[in-house]
């Protein structure tokens, strides 16, 4: 039986199976993990389950960047294959991947597409960034045609060339979307000015990933498609996390993963509490990361679902650390909540800095809304939130700048040691 429909103890004893074999391994095979065992006492027999594993240090994203090459395992003869993560901290992290590692990744893509009737090939309309090079650019459209799919540049969407990108969607008839959901939001917002009706396209599903889906995007995607919209949790190091079932509930790949919600004293919070995500990808053997902080926080859940599938659920994803905004108090205001004042009619896209714990800088793209008073009242819808003491000062411009990746990040805060 395939396991998403085993009991969530079937599944939990193949993780914990899966990690012992993990942990084993390394301690015999990776120095880089037995100088880490060692240190701490520990025996790899004594990490029987996702339970023990409070018992190792977490690994930070710093040291991964300093043991790059000691964390790959000496003496593995394979193909290795590199993963690249960038990412809001400014440090861009190599992975060493084998072929069965990532095969396994696309498995579990096309399990969770599977949900929603997508199958293997099926055609694919990708809102993604485009390479800078051409030489890259040229690699990525030969990936693209073999995947058959058709990319929209999440760095162009605008309403000229939106409707030009319609057309060619429209010859192409594709399954699904997939993509950036601020890019594919974009789209929308255009395709809904313009009078396009999506549906005609007959998509099977909607999938947004990369950029956590706000309540406004949810409100224009539900407006304008009656397919399901689906977020999806995953990074590229370690490929999807969690997806979202046809009852709106995300799943965990608990079992190709240890997925552990931790506090700041690196201890399991209970179920329904916020936590930071650590990841024990329990198929990567080439270079093993045990317990990886990856940045992000989410919640647990021990409820159940309805639709079949027993793999455990987590509710939805709070935001990296770096997303709260701190003020001279020791505050923490999550940036999604700025997010909510100054998405309103009068502003189309905006960014925000905060440089210091006095000063925040908000780049803004106005809509044809934006009157003479928008920015006094923005100001004073911010300051409800940070105080009278925060400088606040608003630069206008035609476009914000989107990541190399081609994300639009909302928020940036340029504090260091949050
Ligand atoms: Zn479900």
């Amino acid at each position: 039986m395939d396991v998403q429909f085993k009991s969530l103890h079937e599944i939990e004893a193949l993780r914990d199976e899966k990690l012992t074999k993990l942990i084993n391994y390394t301690y015999h095979s990776a120095p880089f993990y037995r100088k880490r065992f060692e240190q701490d006492g520990i025996r790899p027999e004594e990490i029987k389950g996702i339970g023990d594993l409070n018992r190792l240090p977490v690994l930070s994203k710093r040291e991964i960047l300093d043991n790059e090459k000691t964390l790959i395992t000496p003496n593995f003869n394979q193909k290795l294959y590199t993963r690249k993560t960038g990412g809001s901290t400014g440090m861009t992290l190599h992975f060493m991947k084998e072929a069965l590692a990532l095969a396994l990744n696309d498995a579990i893509m096309y399990r969770c597409y599977n949900w929603y009737g997508i199958e293997i090939g099926d055609k694919q309309v990708r809102f993604w960034g485009v390479p800078v090079t051409s030489k890259l650019r040229w690699k990525e459209q030969i990936k693209d045609f073999i995947l058959n799919r058709i990319r929209i540049s999440a760095f162009d969407i605008s309403e000229s060339s939106c409707l030009k990108q319609y057309e060619r969607i429209k010859k192409f008839r594709p399954v699904y979307f997939y993509g950036y959901t601020t890019a594919i939001y974009g789209f929308c917002l255009f395709m809904k000015k313009l009078g396009i009706d999506l549906n005609s396209l007959n998509l099977k599903a909607v999938i947004c990933t990369a950029e956590k889906m706000y309540p406004h995007h949810q409100q224009l995607f539900n407006e304008v498609f009656r397919c399901p919209i689906v977020d999806e949790y995953g990074s590229s190091e370690n490929g999807i996390l969690a997806f979202r079932c046809k009852k709106g509930n995300m799943h965990m790949m608990t079992d190709h993963m240890c997925i552990e919600f931790l506090d700041e004293n690196n201890q399991q919070v209970k179920a329904g509490e916020l936590g930071r995500i650590v990841i024990t990808d329990l198929a990567s053997y080439a270079m093993p990361l045990i317990r990886y902080d990856i940045g992000d926080m989410g919640r647990p859940s021990d409820k159940e679902c309805s639709c079949g599938v027993n793999l455990p659920l987590m509710e939805i994803i709070e935001g990296r650390k770096e997303d709260f905004i701190r003020t001279k108090e020791g505050k923490l205001i999550h940036a999604a909540y700025l997010c909510y004042t100054l998405k309103d009619d009068t502003v189309s896209e905006f960014k925000m800095y905060q440089k210091d714990l006095h000063t925040l800088l908000v780049y803004i793209v106005k809509s044809p809304a934006f009157n003479s008073i928008t920015e006094k009242m923005l100001d004073k819808k911010l300051r409800t939130a940070l105080g009278e003491d925060m400088k606040i000062t608003f630069e206008y411009l035609d476009r914000i700048p989107r990541e190399k990746s081609g994300k639009l990040r909302y928020f940036v805060s340029e504090i260091d040691n949050l």
